[in-house]
């Protein structure tokens, strides 16, 4: 359980088996099922709910694209309202999972949805229970208190305490489905957010105690899980995943994570690929720290000994050989570490970013992000 109470989490092998009577405990009677379109049966978790919901009112809305836009929540917000439903259970990657958490909480407010997203008017209590099921091993959304989601082809978080769900059931079963290429995306956003959120302005002990745990167990575990995964690779990775979302909860994310959302719209490189293609250039960058480059007000030797955290749980000895662990551990992975491998010129890359870069997330960067920082980071990973 999270100092607040919730989610209060249900971890394990067959864990999913749980849901009804977490169900049954909140009242529940009517649910609306939020779920990937095709993960639902591919992860097995439509075999194992199936006949264990039929003594519940249920309806399923399928969400079919990664990068939820708002108009793509909009007909699930509708169902929501118009359904009576007594709890919204999001079974599936964080795509799915934001969608529910999107639902749940902006389906039961009487304001329009943009005055929560865009101008940070703060939450009525839900109407319904949240209970959130990952099928992959990455996100840790399950754990955090925000939703992501596109306005106009730019990324937004909602981000409230009512987001929270009231259960995650962790179940490593469901990722067993997960294919090479996604195990490895969805693990590497584990492993970035893990880092950024012990460099974060807004890191705390706490964060960064989740965060080296969720580092070490993505290095120790993801290359066999891509591999030649075995069911505790699996299990740990969800642990990691679920580490990794209780400390981006605590300082939220930094520099990758703001130059990943444009390139997984514009160029299409999955959520979790695209954070590790910048992540050990911010490492190289960050551990540069200087004090005309700082944005954290707790100085220039706070953030070079939290560098020093990370480099620790990425057992190196400086940041060099911490980039290269990184790029190593996605190259064994199967991932590319270079944009012309995705086919991605840089010049484009480069006005992408420019222009669309995530400003939120760019300001919890321990360093300041210049147009010169995006320029630099495009050129090295070229
Ligand atoms: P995803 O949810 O977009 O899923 C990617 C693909 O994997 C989909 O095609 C899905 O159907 C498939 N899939 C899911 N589970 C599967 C399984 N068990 N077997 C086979 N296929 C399966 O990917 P993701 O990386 O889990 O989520 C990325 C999204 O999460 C992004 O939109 C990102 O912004 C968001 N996110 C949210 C938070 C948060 O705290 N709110 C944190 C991190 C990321």
């Amino acid at each position: 359980v999270s100092p607040e109470g919730r989610p209060r989490v249900l971890f394990g092998d067959g864990s999913v088996g749980a849901l009804p009577g977490v169900l049954r405990g909140l009242g529940v009677r009517r649910l609306l099922l939020i779920t990937g379109s095709a993960s639902f049966e591919a992860s097995g978790a439509k075999a194992v709910l199936g006949p264990r919901l039929a003594g519940f009112t249920t309806e399923r809305f399928s969400v079919s694209s990664p990068n939820p836009r708002l108009e793509d929540v909009g007909p699930a917000i509708g169902l929501f309202r118009d359904g009576g439903f007594d709890a919204v259970v999001g079974a599936g990657g964080g795509t799915a999972m934001d969608v529910a958490k999107l639902t749940a909480t902006l389906g039961s407010q009487s304001e329009p949805a943009m005055e929560f997203i865009v101008h940070g008017r703060p939450l009525e209590p839900r109407r319904a229970s949240l209970i959130l099921l990952p099928t992959t091993a990455g996100t840790g959304s399950e754990v955090t208190r925000f939703a992501v989601v596109y306005i106009a082809g730019r990324k937004h978080s909602l981000d409230d305490p009512q987001v929270s769900a009231d259960y995650a059931i962790v179940d490593p079963a469901l990722t067993w489905s997960m294919p090479p290429a996604l195990t490895a995306s969805t693990g590497l956003d584990a492993l970035s957010q893990a880092v950024e959120a012990c460099w974060s302005v807004r890191s705390t002990d706490a964060a960064r105690a989740y965060a080296s745990a969720a580092v070490r167990l993505v290095l120790e575990h993801l290359e066999a899980a891509c591999l030649a995964p075995t069911s505790p690779a699996r299990e740990m990775l969800s642990l990691a995943a679920l580490l990794s979302g209780r400390a981006i909860d605590i300082a939220r994310t930094t520099g990758p994570h703001a130059m990943a959302y444009p390139l997984s719209m514009t160029f299409g490189v999955p959520h979790g690929h695209a954070c590790a293609l910048t992540l050990p250039e911010f490492l190289l960058l960050n551990s540069e720290i200087t004090e005309a480059s700082l944005t954290d007000g707790r100085g220039v030797a706070f953030v070079r000994d939290r560098i020093g955290d990370v480099l620790r749980a990425l057992d190196v000895g400086d940041a060099g050989a911490g980039a290269d662990r990184i790029r190593l551990l996605a190259q064994r992975c199967g991932l590319a570490t270079r944009l012309s491998e995705l086919g991605v010129a840089a010049a484009d890359a480069e006005r992408v970013l420019l222009g669309g870069f995530n400003a939120q997330r760019a300001a919890n960067n321990p360093r300041r992000i210049t147009p010169d920082v995006i320029r630099s980071i495009v050129q090295r990973i070229a």
